[in-house]
């Protein structure tokens, strides 16, 4: 009889802890299942959260995760660097070369009775600065179009400490034909070419001066141009300095048989500023800069 009344009050003690047990477990769910939202109220905190730091600056920097539920790794603090964007391809480079800076004039072009429209005259030795529009054999006669950025060249050639003497611009078809006669008789020639085959001087209609849109400079007036002038510091600071005034080296060394032209260090074209710092600083001719761009135009 003892022992079953144990064994009842022993069921019984059971049956209250098992109770409580499951009653304390229930809580614990209920508790942690009611939190929906964060804060110092609640004791909880999100990731990232710092005592004492103002959360909305922090988020402005750096969102933070807010997934209670499955916690998922920090956001990375410091936004990734956009990935560098590649370079632009440049406009591939075109010139219009039905521009007049870029009338080409050589032994197989003539451009025959060609006058230009306007002709200034400047001071050979570019001590004054007025561009005369009338005629005057005083002074070199070139396009009005390329007076004053020849101007320009000899001015800073000159500020550059150098001398500069304007020999020869603009000369009409008959000139140019007096021109050829006389020279070929001083060298015992027909055809205006030396023993390579380049002309030392142009026929009428082919020569560039007919144009009006070059100049021969040199350091002061010769009686003779040639390599001589290769050596002067004023044809150095030429060289190096034209394209800036838009001009170009037009018969340079080594490119004899593509300009069909003896090399000149006074004979000096205008072609406007971005040809010229084209050409120079690629060592082309006009002949091959016509070839780049004249878009199968035999030249
Ligand atoms: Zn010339």
């Amino acid at each position: 009889m003892k022992n079953r009344v144990g064994r009842a009050i022993i069921g019984i003690l059971a049956l209250v802890l098992f109770g409580f047990y499951t009653y304390r477990q229930e809580q614990i769910h209920w508790h942690s299942a009611d939190v929906e939202s964060w804060g110092p109220a609640t004791g909880l905190h999100p990731e990232g959260f710092e005592a004492g730091v103002d959360m909305n600056a922090e988020q402005q920097q750096a969102p933070v995760q807010m997934n209670f539920t499955t916690p998922e790794p920090a956001m990375p603090a410091v936004p990734e660097a956009p990935a560098e964007l590649p370079e632009p391809t440049p406009e591939p480079l075109r010139f219009d070369m039905s521009d007049w800076k870029y009338m080409l004039v050589n032994g197989d072009h003539s451009i025959d009775q060609y006058e230009p429209e306007n002709l200034v005259y400047l001071n050979m030795t570019a001590d004054e600065t007025d561009l005369q529009t009338s005629y005057n054999p005083n002074r070199i006669a070139v396009d009005a179009r390329i007076a004053q950025p020849l101007l320009d060249m000899a001015l800073g050639c000159k500020a550059a400490g150098l001398p500069v003497f304007l020999s020869s611009g603009y000369r009409s078809y008959s000139e140019q034909a007096a021109n050829f006669t006389r020279i070929c008789q001083n060298n015992g020639i027909t055809d205006g070419k030396d023993a390579n085959g380049h002309y030392i001087t142009m026929p009428a209609g082919c020569s560039e001066h007919q144009t009006g849109l070059c100049c021969d400079i040199t350091d002061r007036y010769r009686e003779i141009k040639n390599d001589e002038i290769f050596q002067t510091e004023t044809f150095r600071w030429l060289r190096d300095h034209c394209a800036d005034y838009g001009f170009i080296l037009r018969f340079p060394t080594g490119k004899e048989d593509i300009t069909g032209v003896m090399n000149e260090g006074w004979h000096f074209r205008y072609v406007g500023l971005d040809a010229a710092r084209y050409i120079m600083d690629h060592d082309l001719t006009l002949e091959e800069f016509w070839q780049q761009f004249g878009d199968g135009i035999n030249v």
